[in-house]
């Protein structure tokens, strides 16, 4: 068995190391001898922080190239910023979800729309393409390098999919039409995303029907 010092863990590049690999480090970090525990929770913990997006490669660099085996103290400050990073990220999802009902309470008061204002020039964004009857422009809080929103200029009761009836079944697709338009435009057309929110329970934020486009980086599957 490796003693942990000597595990060949590459220092920078981690993104290409494998889960399994990593793992089965792991495990045998935690079977050395007691003296060698205090580093091998230390690892353990950087691997945690690594996997869950945390510090990710910085801290786990930091981790390998140090002289020394992590200290106690280190080893608590990496484990207070990960589970402050953790507190965050519930954090965000709560809000995310707590207006997403916000949203859906007043969806069919029939009131204009964040997008409305856009469509109507009231309120600046960034225009990828347009029609006479289909708006794109850039999503303000971008969660891919390409972020386009394909909507609708008239809303015609599409607060959300769920609300298409028949006579919707054009603008339905000249919608998705003009996201592969988007994605040309983008050259994001080898590897791109449509998604639709539809309702608090997919955290829609908007009630007129909008279509996501996201691309420029790996896309992961499921989604969250
Ligand atoms: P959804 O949560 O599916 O309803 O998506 C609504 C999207 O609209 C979110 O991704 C927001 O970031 C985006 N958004 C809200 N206000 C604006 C704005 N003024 N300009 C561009 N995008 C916006």
């Amino acid at each position: 068995m490796l003693p942990s010092s000597e595990l060949p863990i590459p220092t920078g590049g981690q993104r290409t190391i494998s889960p399994y690999y990593i793992e089965k480090s792991s495990f045998q970090l935690f079977s050395v001898k007691k003296k060698k525990k205090k580093e091998a929770m230390a690892a353990v913990s950087a691997f945690t922080l690594l996997r869950n997006r945390g510090i990710s490669t910085r801290a786990f660099s930091n981790v390998k190239s140090s002289p020394r085996p992590i200290s106690y103290i280190n080893y608590k400050f990496l484990l207070s910023i990960q589970s402050r990073r953790s507190l965050f990220r519930t954090t965000v999802i709560n809000d995310e979800e707590a207006s997403a009902q916000e949203a859906a309470a007043s969806a069919e008061s029939g009131a204009p729309t964040i997008f409305d204002k856009i469509i109507a020039k009231e309120i600046p964004s960034s225009i990828v393409y347009e029609d006479d009857r289909v708006l794109a422009f850039r999503d303000v809080n971008p969660q891919a390098p390409v972020h386009v929103l394909v909507v609708p200029k008239f809303r015609d009761g599409l607060t959300q999919l769920g609300k298409a009836e028949r006579r919707h079944r054009e603008i339905l697709g000249e919608l998705l039409y003009a996201a592969k338009i988007v994605a040309e435009k983008e050259g994001i057309l080898d590897g791109f995303r449509v998604v639709i929110n539809n309702g608090p329970s997919a955290c829609q934020s908007v009630y007129h029907l909008h279509l996501h486009v996201l691309g420029g980086r790996q896309m992961k599957w499921p989604p969250g």
